[in-house]
């Protein structure tokens, strides 16, 4: 993530000293409007990063998967796994103390939606933490970080922006195009 956020403020920056018409200005103002959104969506990828885990270190030559590595995702995917418990239990909850507060039927009525939304949350949450048990589980096998499809190597940074990839890019991408072209 770093990487590309530097790679980013490096164009604006090289913009900035070659702009000298208001049309290069406008385009200025796009590319940073664009670069923000990226890091917002990379933020919320990562994850990891809330749980005040950094990026892992790496050792020159370091041996992938090594005990180090491996303990950095356990316990990336336990810290992760304990927000999105609380996350369920909060909604609970909230869905409890909601539920006895509406008597009137129209309120009912929103009430209801809302919490329909609240289970498909609580339903994505649950899917996410059955994955992460999976991971968990390759984790012990050894099997971590490979990819299912081809065998190499997902890479530490694609699994910290994704601790429960099992795809590599490649296979991720190729996955995607398949699943487009059925649709
Ligand atoms: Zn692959």
């Amino acid at each position: 993530m770093p990487t590309a956020k530097k790679k980013i403020s490096k164009t604006a920056t090289k913009k900035k000293l070659t702009g000298k018409t208001s049309t290069v200005k406008t385009k200025k103002t796009a590319v940073k409007k664009q670069a923000s959104k990226v890091t917002a969506t990379h933020t919320a990828a990562d994850g990891f990063s809330f749980h005040g885990i950094g990026p892992y270190q790496e050792q020159k030559n370091e041996e992938y998967m090594n005990e180090n590595q491996i303990a950095h995702f356990r316990n990336l995917l336990d810290a992760w796994k304990k927000e999105l418990m609380e996350e369920v239990d909060r909604t609970l909850h909230y869905m409890q103390d909601e539920a006895a507060n509406f008597p009137d039927p129209n309120d009912r009525a929103s009430q209801e939606s809302d919490f329909t939304m609240e289970l498909r949350t609580r339903d994505r949450e649950r899917k996410l933490i059955k994955k992460i048990d999976e991971s968990t589980e390759l984790l012990k096998t050894g099997d971590y970080g490979y990819c299912e499809s081809c065998g190499i190597e997902i890479g530490i940074r694609r699994l910290e922006a994704r601790p429960t990839a099992t795809y590599c890019i490649d296979c991720k991408t190729l996955d995607e195009i398949k699943e487009k072209q059925r649709k």
